[in-house]
Formats: C-alpha cells, structure tokens, sequence
C-alpha cells in the first residue's frame, strides 16, 4: 500500500469491509451478459445448488437481496397482523423489519454482554412472561460472525411451538458443535425452519445486491419460489385449471424479487473462494486477538463457546471484528484522521424513532445500549494486507495509550 513516509497514514482509506473481486469474477460476468439470458437462466439455478451445499441445506432459493429474502420468510410462515416474534436489538434493521412488512409485531430481547448475541435465557424470560401461543416464531442472528447455539433454540422454539428465521447474512461457512460434537453450519436448514444470507459487498460473498434463503423444508421452499415471482406459477402439478402452454395462475400475492442470472454467476465464482477467504478471515482475527490479549482497556467480544472445537478451530464466521473500549467516539475519530474507517454495528434497532413510534424507549435493553456505547469494527476483509492491520493496530494501541 501507499503510505506517507512520515506518519505512514494510507492514501486511500482503509474501510471497515470490502468486495473481493478477481479476474474469474469479471469473466464470469461478462460471459453471462453475452448469454442469452439476463434474468432468470441457467446461473440462478446452478448459484442455489452450489450455495446449498455449500451451506449443507437441502434447498436454496436466491433473490434479490437480503431483506427480500427475510420477507420471503416471514410471509412463507404466514406472518400477519396476530404475529409476535422476538428479535435481537443488536442486529441490521431488516432482521426487524421483515416481521413489520407483514404487519406483525416485533420484541426484542436483550443481549448476552459477553458475546453480543441474543440472550437465550432472557429470550426464555420473555416467553415464559406470557400464554403459550403469544409468540409466534424468534429470529436469532449470527451476529458478526458468531453463530448462536441453534440447537438450544430449537428445543425452546420446540416447547414453546415457534418457528425459527436464522438471520445468516453474517456467517455463511460459520458453525457451531451440537451437543453430540458434530459440526452445524450456519444456515443449514437443521434446527431452523428458514435461514437467510446477503451478498451485499462488505458480506462475505459478493454480487452487488443479492440474498438467498436455504431450507430443508420442501413445503416451505415451494412456497418461497412461489413468492419470489409474483406469486405465479407454471408448474401443471399445482394449476388450479390448464388453458394450454401459455397457462400460470397468480395463486398468492407475492413479489418481483428475483436476482439476474449475472450476478448468479458472478455469485458461483465468489463461491469457489468462500473457504480461502473466510480462512483469510480468521487469521486477521487471530492476528487481532494476540495484539489485544492484556490489553485492559480492550474488550473483544467473546467467541460462542459452542462454536469452539477441543482442537482450537473456530467455527465464527468473522464478518466483524469488534472491540469495546470506554473512549468509542475517540476512538473512531482517531482512526478517520488516519484513514481508517472503523464503523459501528449496530445502533440498537429499538431505539430507532421509527420502533420507538412503537413504543419502544432507551433504558428497554440496558445490555444492547451499553455495547452500542462502546463497541467498534476494525476493518475485517480478505484483502486487508498485513501491513494495513499492523497500521490499524498500532492506531488502535496509540489511541489507547
Ligand atoms: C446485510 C444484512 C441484512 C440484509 O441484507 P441486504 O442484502 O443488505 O438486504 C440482513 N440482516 C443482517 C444481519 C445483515 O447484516
């Protein structure tokens, strides 16, 4: 990288994530928009087979984007104005909002301080605080990489009879151990009925705008290729009637939410590198986590356990890489000052005018408004040189004195 020779601040800014894009990538495009299909082609098809097994779900469906494919879920379960669903506050909007988008209510429940994620057992005080059948379904997120413990929200889910949206955008490759030691990767359709990604291009794989919904639920996953275009079909097997071969019938009211063949192909040659890069990932945070260890004034937020093996592999995803420390602003604008632009996730979403309209106020999740006071992503992306984090670390240890 460019550096000034005198305090070694970069030209160009060093963002807190970024795309990933190679030569195959600009070639796989290219070839697509020479194709015959622009839309819905061969890519689409084959981007959901090999993201499913990626994954290691039985079904995917790719749409248009993230927050497309969160609506996809709430209105496949059949969410509706009578729906109450619980979510983290410490999460991107759209994990919220997809439940307003079918008028249902949202709660949120507070976060485990050490981990950032939700709480289980505050999510347990929730439910049990009303009639069973109050809440009808939770949706847990792998926040910044960091994969929840499914299996115990299964057998929650299970008790109390909801179904379960897992919120993947950050953890596609992430997993934790089960209780029997077996590996679970994130978004594998095991212990959730519906589990979502995002392909925006600070995730870890990039087409621009794009999502994708995996599932091991067949019912579902009819339902959601249904609803991803306009609720229309043309399978004979479903047709209500059969006019001849122009026939479809709209059999619900679904959406345009379809993603190009391009960027499907573009999302296939992304894949072929999700391993090498979520690897690249890991040892950024590694690197993170020695110059941090014994530091006091810098907290790293915790690990799941349950996604740490007896032989030191981590099943977290690394999307974010977040410190604490008292001094946050100073800290973020120490770091502008060097063109390092750290950034903050997330703003707890109750605390936003248009949930506190609903009736949400600060001081409602103590937990999630003092991580939100203190918490920081240092940049976090495969291309990241190991000269630029040496940059940002030694910044970080500057600020901190
Ligand atoms: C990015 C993101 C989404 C939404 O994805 P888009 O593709 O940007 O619509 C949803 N949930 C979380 C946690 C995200 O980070």
């Amino acid at each position: 990288m460019t550096q000034n020779s005198e305090f070694g601040t970069p030209k160009q800014p060093i963002p807190y994530g970024r795309q990933h894009i190679t030569q195959d990538d600009i070639d796989a495009v290219v070839e697509t928009l020479q194709s015959d299909y622009l839309t819905q082609g061969p890519k689409v098809e084959a981007f959901e087979q090999a993201f499913a097994h990626y994954i290691g779900a039985k079904y995917a469906v790719a749409v248009s984007n993230g927050t497309a494919a969160l609506h996809l879920c709430t209105l496949a379960l059949g969410v509706n104005e009578e729906s109450r669903v619980i979510t983290t506050p410490i999460t991107f909007a759209a994990s919220a909002n997809c439940v307003r988008y079918c008028g249902g209510t949202v709660a949120f429940a507070d976060i485990n301080a050490q981990t950032a994620l939700l709480d289980i057992a505050k999510v347990r005080a929730l439910l049990e605080s009303k009639p069973k059948g109050y809440f009808e379904g939770i949706i847990p997120v792998d926040f910044a990489g960091n994969p929840v413990n499914l299996e115990e929200y299964r057998k929650l889910a299970d008790e109390f009879g909801l179904w379960i949206i897992e919120d993947a955008a950050h953890s596609p490759g992430g997993f934790f151990y089960d209780s029997q030691g077996n590996k679970q990767l994130c978004g594998n359709g095991r212990y959730a009925d519906l589990a979502i990604f995002s392909f925006h291009p600070v995730k870890h794989i990039a087409t621009g705008e794009g999502g994708m919904v995996t599932t091991n639920n067949s019912e579902l996953y009819q339902k959601l290729l249904k609803l991803r275009t306009h609720g229309i079909t043309r399978d004979p097997a479903l047709l209500e009637e059969n006019h001849g071969g122009w026939y479809m019938e709209m059999q619900d009211l679904g959406f345009n939410y379809r993603i190009p063949d391009m960027l499907c192909a573009l999302g296939l040659t992304q894949l072929q590198r999700a391993d090498a890069n979520l690897a690249r990932r890991k040892g950024i945070a590694k690197v993170y986590d020695e110059a941090f260890a014994g530091i006091n004034d810098i907290d790293v937020l915790q690990t799941n356990p349950a996604a740490l093996g007896r032989n030191g592999e981590t099943g977290h995803a690394y999307h974010l890489y977040v410190i604490r420390v008292q001094d946050r602003k100073g800290l973020y604008d120490f770091l502008r000052q060097h063109n390092i632009f750290a950034q903050v996730h997330y703003i707890p979403a109750h605390t936003m005018p248009y949930y506190r309209n609903l009736g949400f106020k600060k001081g409602d999740f103590p937990e999630a408004e003092n991580y939100y006071s203190q918490c920081l992503s240092l940049p976090m992306y495969p291309s990241l040189t190991p000269e630029e984090q040496e940059f940002v670390i030694q910044k970080v240890k500057e600020f901190i004195g």
